[in-house]
């Protein structure tokens, strides 16, 4: 590979004169080549992530639920015949398959998400309904304190399940990420925009590089601590793309070691 250049210049004693430069650019187009096959091996190993990621978490749901269903019976057996030993057990190993359900529905939904199947069932809500259920169901199991300051709001059109899965997720990450025993402060307000929903913490908070990052998928600050702290990185990423599907935003602040607060705002 040569590239040329032509450069016409005239002699002193004026007769036409053309110099024409010859450069080796074989290295670099080699090099370019190399990076250009690079990038077609990623995106190939990208989409079939995406498709392992996609046929794992549909087989896992089937036998999961499944197990949630036995599990319930068991459940009732064991309450018939008043052993309260069996019961406790029972009810942790539920814990832990709901837990299961949820992760297998993160991928369920990232599947959904990079294949533009993400579907929203649009009804009126009442906002802050809807804060007051999340936060009553999550509330049994810790032992954070809760604060809920809301602000009369217009109904807002919105998927109610969908928006409820934004709302658990920023409180279990608030839960996740705080020490046990200090308070989460959930707020709603009307704002010129439309209707912003606050949750704050009093955790770990997240370094600033970090802060540009953490709605993207797979990404976790944590990554070091899995064990502390589980989890894919998929929440934020979920709840990102079902705000924005509803014309609305996310936002983040943070100070790393004093706290953190997620809010969102949904058009009226
Ligand atoms: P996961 O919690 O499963 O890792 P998320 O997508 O919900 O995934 O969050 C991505 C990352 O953002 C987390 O791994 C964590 O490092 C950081 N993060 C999220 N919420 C908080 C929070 N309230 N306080 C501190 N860090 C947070």
């Amino acid at each position: 590979w040569y590239d040329f250049y032509i450069s016409p210049k005239a002699n002193p004693d004026g007769a036409p004169q053309v110099t024409i430069l010859f450069q080796d650019i074989t290295e670099r187009k080699r090099a370019e080549e190399a990076l250009r096959e690079s990038e077609q091996q990623l995106k190939r190993l990208l989409k079939l992530r995406d498709e392992f990621i996609g046929i794992a978490s549909h087989e896992l749901k089937t036998p999961v639920t499944s197990m949630k269903v036995y599990a319930e019976i068991v459940a009732e057996r064991l309450e018939e015949i008043g052993n309260q030993d069996a019961s406790n057990l029972l009810f942790r190993l539920n814990a832990q398959i709901d837990r299961l359900i949820m992760l297998i529905n993160n991928l369920l939904d990232t599947t959904k998400i990079s294949e533009g199947q993400l579907r929203l069932d649009l009804e009126e809500i009442d906002l802050n309904e809807l804060l007051r259920d999340r936060v009553e169901e999550i509330k049994r199991t810790t032992n954070h304190v809760f604060e809920l300051h809301t602000e009369n709001l217009p109904c807002v059109i919105a998927d109610r399940e969908r928006i409820g899965q934004v709302i658990t997720n920023l409180l279990s990450n608030a839960i996740k990420y705080s020490p046990k025993g200090t308070t989460i402060r959930i707020g709603s307000r009307k704002e010129e925009e439309g209707v912003r929903v606050s949750v704050q913490d009093e955790g770990l908070g997240i370094p600033e590089g970090d802060i540009d990052k953490i709605f993207e998928r797979f990404f976790r600050v944590t990554a070091k601590n899995m064990d502390t702290y589980p989890g894919m990185g998929l929440g934020l990423y979920i709840s990102r793309k079902i705000v924005e599907k509803h014309k609305g935003r996310i936002f983040v602040q943070s100070k790393e070691g004093e706290g953190t607060v997620f809010s969102f705002m949904l058009p009226c």
